[in-house]
C-alpha cells in the first residue's frame, strides 16, 4: 500500500477500508497520522480548540428480542448466560471510570421484553443520585432517519404501549429541536408532529437501513413499510382512529 495515496483519499473524504486503516495504523508515523486526522477534524469543526471525552460502555442487559444477524452478544430470557446489570455492578465500573478521568457512561444493551420505560428512568435516577457528575449517554433524539427507530415504534405500538407524555415532554425539552422551548406535549401534539415526520420519510431508505439487521424471515414484513402503515400505527398510539 502507498501511504501518500491513502492520506490523499482520506483527505478527499473517502472512507478507507479496514485493511487500509490497519496498514496505516501499523506503518504510518504517528505524527503524520495526527496531522492528517487534525486536518480532517478542522474541516468539520474549525478552530484550534479540540476536546475529547473519556467514557465507558456498560451493557444494561444481554437479553434481546431483536436477534440482529451480526450480534453474538444477545440471548433469550431464561438462558443461562442472561443477565441484567444491577446497581451494585454499575457502581464499581463507574468508580473505575472516574479514577481513569472519565465522566460519561454509554448505556447500551438488548431489548429486554420485560423492561419498561420505568425501569430505565429509575436506573438513570439512581445512577445520577449516586454520581451527580456522571454524564449519561443513553436515550437520544436523532436529527436523521434511522430505520431501527421505526422498527422499535412498530414493536411498541403493536403491543398497545402508550407513550408517557410527561416524560416525553421532559426529554424533548432537554435535547433536540424542542430543547428549552415551551411545548405542551399532548396526544394531539404528538399526532400532528409525528404525522408530519411520517409523511416526509423516504420509507424505502428506512427499510434498507434496517433490513441488514433482520433475519431473512423477518425481512418480508418490511415490504409493508410506508406512510399508510405508520399512520395507522400512530393512530393506535394516539387513539385517534
Ligand atoms: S438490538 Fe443490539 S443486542 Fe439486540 S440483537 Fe441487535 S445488536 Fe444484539
Amino acid at each position: 500500500m502507498n501511504k501518500e495515496k491513502l492520506f490523499y483519499r482520506a483527505l478527499a473524504g473517502e472512507a478507507l477500508g479496514v485493511d487500509e486503516g490497519l496498514w496505516l495504523y501499523e506503518e504510518a508515523p504517528g505524527g503524520e497520522l495526527m496531522a492528517v486526522a487534525d486536518e480532517i477534524r478542522r474541516r468539520q469543526v474549525p478552530g484550534d480548540r479540540v476536546g475529547w471525552i473519556i467514557d465507558r460502555n456498560i451493557n444494561i442487559t444481554n437479553v434481546c428480542i431483536s436477534g440482529c444477524k451480526f450480534c453474538n452478544f444477545h440471548c433469550k430470557k431464561g438462558d443461562e448466560a442472561a443477565y441484567i446489570t444491577t446497581l451494585e455492578e454499575y457502581i464499581p465500573k463507574i468508580e473505575e471510570l472516574f479514577r481513569a478521568g472519565g465522566r460519561q457512561v454509554l448505556l447500551q444493551g438488548g431489548m429486554h421484553p420485560q423492561l419498561g420505560l420505568g425501569f430505565y428512568t429509575t436506573l438513570f435516577r439512581q445512577l445520577k443520585t449516586r454520581f451527580p457528575a456522571l454524564k449519561l449517554h443513553a436515550l437520544l433524539s436523532r436529527p436523521y432517519v434511522k430505520g431501527r427507530d421505526w422498527y422499535d415504534f412498530l414493536w411498541y405500538s403493536a403491543r398497545g404501549i402508550q407513550p408517557d407524555l410527561a416524560l416525553l415532554q421532559n426529554a424533548l425539552q432537554q435535547h433536540g429541536p424542542w430543547a428549552d422551548k415551551p411545548i405542551q406535549v399532548t396526544l394531539s401534539w404528538l399526532q400532528d408532529h409525528m404525522a408530519a415526520v411520517i409523511a416526509g420519510i423516504d420509507w424505502r431508505a428506512a427499510q434498507l437501513d434496517v433490513q441488514r439487521f433482520l433475519p431473512t424471515a423477518e425481512q418480508e414484513g418490511l415490504r409493508a413499510w410506508g406512510i399508510d402503515l405508520f399512520m395507522q400505527q400512530l393512530g393506535r398510539v394516539c387513539h385517534i382512529n
